[in-house]
């Protein structure tokens, strides 16, 4: 279903949606059934277990209602937590942070949502966290843009041509060139954006905070492309320290996460995730305070920022249990491809048949990938 059918009907994350509520009422009463009652089929009987509902943060904070959502800050603004921009803070990284005590402590809603049912206590463990929403197109993104600006501030990337000045949008652009070069030459990939501006790195003047809206996929190929840039004989400073170990931190948990076993990881796997976002989450919230102190406007601190040490916290929980959790086992990525391909060719059948067209064509889509024909 098209959310232009039924998006007038929002009412605010809190008191819901009619139309979703009804489609998640309805979804519950299935699931409920297919877990308790099972499946029959004629290879025996099954049961499903529902373990947590994936979706970017909008997504789930409207299917269960969450009073407490990234938009609240600096009200309380963590699903999972009491966590605020005040009393409870949320940028706080350190292993005593007060936000801690607070896990599970109250449910996010007040307006019981259906897909409560399907949890324990209704509590907000059963929002899984995401992290392509989180890390691709969340912090690492937000980190990626104020490192490059904060390199162009700090005077890199003058054009070796005089012809093309040292102004600001003279240096995005040979910064850009340089990226690209990089990922062609050396990752031999393409990126998917084609220019760095002040624009697309929402970086118009020195009171606005860098970010982008780059595809999630640009994401490692930009970090990885920092990280050469920042292991060139550079004059070593404060910021390119922290942004260094930002940086490998960050590579390191992605890449442990993504070279690990789908679903679960290993102690060891686990652990050195667990320092890797240490590392990122320490180093960053000194970039932030750095820059602060210098009256300078980078390194936002973004919910998603909170999110991750949620992850960091989860994973380091399950450090002496024998199965840990991939956090990328949750990951919506290919949910997103899934729902990408499958919107494209639901657009050409006629309206009233596109549910079953769109399934019949998805079979063929299926078998031609199979075959290797696709
Ligand atoms: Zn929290």
């Amino acid at each position: 279903m098209g959310h232009e059918s039924y998006r007038h009907l929002n009412v605010g994350f809190e008191c819901g949606n009619k139309v979703v509520d009804s489609l998640m009422e309805a979804f519950t009463a299935e699931a409920i059934s297919a877990m308790e009652t099972g499946i029959t089929t004629k290879h025996g009987t099954f049961y499903l277990c529902f373990v947590c509902v994936e979706g970017d943060l909008p997504a789930q904070a409207k299917v269960f209602h969450c009073k407490r959502n990234f938009q609240c800050v600096p009200n309380a603004m963590c699903p999972w937590c009491s966590a605020d921009g005040t009393e409870i803070p949320f940028t706080d990284v350190r292993a005593g942070a007060s936000w801690k005590s607070t896990v599970g402590r109250d449910v996010p809603w007040t307006n019981r949502p259906a897909l409560a049912d399907l949890t324990r206590k209704g509590d907000a463990n059963f929002l899984a966290k995401d992290i392509f929403h989180v890390v691709n197109l969340g912090v690492g993104r937000t980190f990626l843009s104020s490192a490059i600006c904060l390199l162009i501030h700090m005077g890199h990337f003058i054009p070796t041509d005089p012809a093309f000045g040292r102004g600001i949008a003279a240096r995005i652009s040979d910064a850009y060139k340089d990226f690209k070069q990089f990922t062609q030459k050396i990752l031999q990939k393409t990126p998917n954006v084609k220019h760095w501006s002040r624009e697309n790195l929402h970086w118009m003047g020195p009171q606005s905070m860098p970010d982008n809206s780059f595809k999630a996929s640009d994401t490692p190929l930009m970090l990885a492309w920092l990280l050469d840039y920042m292991g060139r004989p550079l004059q070593p400073c404060n910021y390119l320290m922290n942004m260094l170990a930002c940086a490998q931190g960050l590579d390191d948990f992605m890449r442990t996460c993504a070279k690990a076993d789908r679903v679960f990881m290993t102690q060891q796997e686990a652990q050195l995730a667990v320092r890797a976002l240490d590392k990122f989450l320490i180093h960053y919230v000194k970039l932030a305070a750095a820059a602060n102190n210098d009256g300078l406007v980078f390194f936002n601190l973004t919910p998603k920022l909170h999110y991750l040490d949620h992850v960091r916290m989860e994973l380091r929980g399950q450090l002496k249990h024998q199965r840990i959790f991939n956090p990328m086992a949750f990951s919506t990525a290919m949910a997103e491809d899934h729902v990408g391909r499958a919107s494209v060719i639901s657009r050409t059948p006629h309206q009233l048949a596109m549910p079953l067209r769109t399934a019949q064509k998805w079979l063929i889509e299926t078998r031609l990938r199979w075959r290797g024909d696709r």
